[in-house]
């Protein structure tokens, strides 16, 4: 079975001590793509270096919500030529995190904007983290607006990107109503092993609906363990249990799927 993991932390310190070993295992396990996203101007450095080093793995350049507070404009104008190495495939990951609330509101509604101007720009995808509060689905909700007042989904972003959907809602979690308005603007969606926890019956729903070309699974290595993987440390291997789950809901074969995620992939980074 041929897998990608669009979503994997692999440049970060939990696999300081046996990164290589863990890239061998993921490719031993049929991992044909993986997606190193950066969160914050560190590991937006290290996932490209560590992109460049592995050949075959793809990076992106971004802020996350939680640390939207700490970068300043002169820290966002260092990262800002990253986005431009062709290693770099995506903008993010980036979104909007009211659960945790790590920083205030408005600094991640500044630091949301900034990349998706610089999206439009660089002509790159955006990858997006969205948590509301327990309950509500507030930051859904500010998500889809923020992105309807870029005018995601209108034309001049599908010329502006070709082929290439908007964004990718990362890690997917929120009602099915959400999903649809995503998928409407053309974004793709990707489901990790949150999709087991307790609350997400919701991406049952969603995963059946999800267009094939537009369909995409991840890990979030270091976090997210799906059921069978160890806790302490999740990796991309295990990303074939979250890809076996979407086989079931959709009732497709793991294999097709398979090779369905792996075109999925390159539409997605541009590789195809
Ligand atoms: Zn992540």
């Amino acid at each position: 079975m041929r897998l990608v993991d669009s979503h994997g932390h692999l440049q970060t310190r939990p696999f300081d001590p046996d990164r290589d070993a863990v890239l061998a295992a993921a490719r031993v396990a049929g991992l044909a793509r993986i997606l190193v996203p950066g969160f914050d101007p560190r590991t937006s450095v290290d996932g490209i270096a560590f992109a460049r080093a592995a050949g075959d793995v793809e990076s992106s350049v971004g802020i996350h919500p939680h640390v939207a507070a700490e970068v300043d404009d002169a820290a966002w104008a260092a990262l800002r030529p990253l986005a431009d190495d062709p290693l770099a495939v995506a903008i993010g990951e980036t979104g909007l995190d009211y659960d945790r609330g790590f920083s205030p509101r408005p600094a991640q509604l500044a630091n949301l904007r900034r990349h998706l101007a610089l999206a439009w720009e660089t002509r790159k995808p955006l990858i997006l983290h969205c948590r509301s509060r327990a309950g509500e689905r507030d930051a859904q909700d500010e998500l889809l607006a923020e992105l309807a007042a870029a005018g995601v989904g209108s034309g001049d972003w599908r010329e502006r990107l070709g082929d290439r959907p908007p964004a990718v809602l990362h890690s997917f979690s929120g009602p099915v109503d959400y999903g649809e308005r995503a998928l409407t603007m053309g974004c793709a969606i990707s489901f990790s092993g949150l999709v087991f926890r307790a609350g997400e019956e919701a991406s049952a729903e969603v995963a059946r609906i999800v267009p094939a070309d537009r369909l995409l699974v991840e890990t979030d290595s270091p976090y997210l363990s799906p059921p069978g993987a160890p806790r302490r440390r999740n990796e991309p291997r295990w990303v074939e249990v979250t890809a076996r789950w979407v086989a079931e809901r959709r009732g497709e074969d793991p294999d097709a799927l398979g090779e369905a995620l792996v075109r999925a992939y390159d539409r997605f980074t541009g590789r195809a």
